[in-house]
């Protein structure tokens, strides 16, 4: 399918799914429109004109998670914002990602470095993890200063090593140096991605019935903002759940912890990794779950506490007019409070 093609299939259903809720709520827009969709992070309405690059802002596929990391394009976000919410913090995560798989010497994983041996003659080298998980190393005679690679070179000693851990085997050649470990990611902003795919998975898979919720408000100025300090407790639930929770939940129990939980994959070449990201629900008290996340999971002793949760993923069809609503009903309420876009 065409990319233009793909935008309008993705317009029609979320566009068909906003009309629904015009008709039902008492949502309020400061312009009149029809046919229209709004991007799930600056709230804006966009056209099906809209769909066409131009030179104003337009709407763009969105990877979500990131497709470096084996996301898949299912949504439309508008340019403005994922060029000012994207890249850097999808750099980032991926650099984290891609640093950790390495110090846990996980196969297929890479990184680049500086090797030092003792007369501090440094060389760039790649060193990597193969599929059976032996360490290779290249050196880059390229990337290094000469006089220093060849100091490292010649600083390999020939003979018979015995190899630690390995009783009656041998090495004939040695070499000594150091490596630096790897600690250019940012976790800081590597996590405000992952708020970023939290939050727009709850939009994919509840429509637009998920972003009139006050309580988001913050959630969106933060991922907007990565460099900002505006949600500064965890939003995440430090657990591995069964796998049928990959996809929209709600933690039901306990009722501090009474929130959306969007639970997705994160893949690399070495492994996958489960993400679990906590959104406040619609109630006005909702609106202090990081709080309580702190309060409860980071402060007990052992961290954890009884948490009751639901799939809503089976549940779920925004292009349903009878299931749009599934998720806001939800709500102990039943009467969650739309915000005026
Ligand atoms: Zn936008």
């Amino acid at each position: 399918m065409s990319n233009l093609k793909k935008k309008k299939k993705i317009f029609e259903a979320y566009s068909q799914n906003l009309e629904w809720i015009k008709d039902k709520t008492n949502v309020k827009f400061d312009i009149e429109f029809d046919h229209g969709i709004l991007c799930p992070l600056c709230l804006k309405v966009f056209l099906e004109k809209d769909l066409i690059p131009s030179k104003n802002n337009h709407l763009t596929l969105e990877h979500n998670p990131p497709k470096s990391l084996g996301g898949r394009d299912n949504i439309l976000t508008c340019k403005d914002c994922n060029n000012k919410s994207g890249h850097k913090t999808d750099v980032e995560l991926l650099t984290y990602l891609l640093e950790q798989d390495f110090k846990n010497f996980s196969s297929n994983s890479k990184h680049r470095t500086k090797l030092s041996n003792e007369n501090g003659s440094k060389v760039t080298a790649d060193v990597s993890f193969d599929q059976d998980g032996r360490m290779i190393f290249n050196l880059h005679s390229k990337y290094s200063n000469p006089k220093d690679y060849k100091d490292f070179i010649n600083s390999e000693k020939k003979g018979f090593f015995p190899i630690e851990g390995e009783l009656g085997k041998f090495a004939t050649s040695k070499f000594h140096f150091n490596m630096k470990a790897p600690d250019k990611g940012d976790m800081r902003l590597a996590s405000i991605a992952l708020l970023k795919i939290g939050y727009l998975l709850g939009f994919e898979k509840y429509g637009h019935i998920f972003l009139f919720n006050q309580n988001l408000d913050k959630v969106r100025e933060q991922i907007l903002n990565p460099e900002m300090d505006i949600i500064t407790d965890p939003f995440w639930i430090n657990y591995e759940f069964p796998e049928m929770y990959v996809g929209v939940n709600i933690i039901t129990k306990p009722l501090e912890l009474n929130c959306f939980l969007n639970t997705f994959i994160l893949k690399t070449k070495s492994r996958n990794t489960q993400i679990s990201i906590a959104l406040p629900g619609y109630n006005k008290e909702d609106s202090i779950i990081y709080e309580n996340i702190k309060k409860i999971l980071c402060s007990s002793k052992n961290g954890t506490a009884n948490l009751e949760i639901t799939t809503l993923d089976p549940f779920l069809d925004l292009k349903d007019e009878e299931r749009v609503f599934s998720s806001a009903l939800f709500w102990e309420n039943k009467k969650p409070v739309y915000n005026t876009i």
